[in-house]
C-alpha cells in the first residue's frame, strides 16, 4: 500500500496513534516507538521538511523552536541530570524516516562517541 506520506506525516494527520507529550502550532512531540533510553522523545515540525539537508534560511526560527521545545520537554519529563538531542541526516547519518526530527534522549548515562 503506497500513500505517499511518511509515517510521521501520518502521525501529524492523526492517521496513526502516537504517545504525544507536546503539541503546538509548529511542532509535535511523541514517544519513540523503539526507545533507546528510558526517555526517548521525537520532536518534529508540522511542516514537511525531509531532512536537515533540506532546511533553508527560512526554516531557522522553526529549527530553533524545535530545540527550545526539546529543552522544555526535558524539564517537563524530569531530565535534570542531562540529556542528548540528536538529528540524524541522510544515509550516513542513520536517518530512517524522511521527515526532519529531533531525538531527545535521557534517563541514563549516554556514551560518546555514537557508533
Ligand atoms: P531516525 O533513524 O530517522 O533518526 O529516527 C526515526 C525514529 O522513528 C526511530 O527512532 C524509530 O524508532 C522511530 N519510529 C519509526 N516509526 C515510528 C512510529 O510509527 N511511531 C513512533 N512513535 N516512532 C517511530
Amino acid at each position: 500500500m503506497s500513500h505517499g506520506k511518511t509515517i510521521f506525516k501520518r502521525i501529524i494527520d492523526r492517521e496513526i496513534p502516537a504517545a504525544l507529550v507536546h503539541e503546538d502550532d509548529l511542532c509535535l512531540a511523541f514517544r519513540d516507538v523503539n526507545p533507546q533510553a528510558p526517555t526517548h522523545v521525537l520532536v518534529i515540525p508540522k511542516k514537511e521538511i525531509p531532512s536537515l539537508a533540506d532546511a533553508d534560511d527560512s526554516d531557522a526560527a522553526l529549527l530553533g523552536h524545535l530545540l527550545i521545545t526539546a529543552k522544555k520537554i526535558a524539564v517537563q519529563l524530569g531530565l535534570e541530570n542531562g540529556y542528548r538531542t540528536v538529528i540524524n541526516c541522510g544515509r550516513d547519518g542513520g536517518q530512517s524516516v524522511d521527515h526532519l526530527h529531533v531525538h531527545l534522549l535521557g534517563g541514563r548515562s549516554l556514551s560518546w562517541p555514537p557508533g
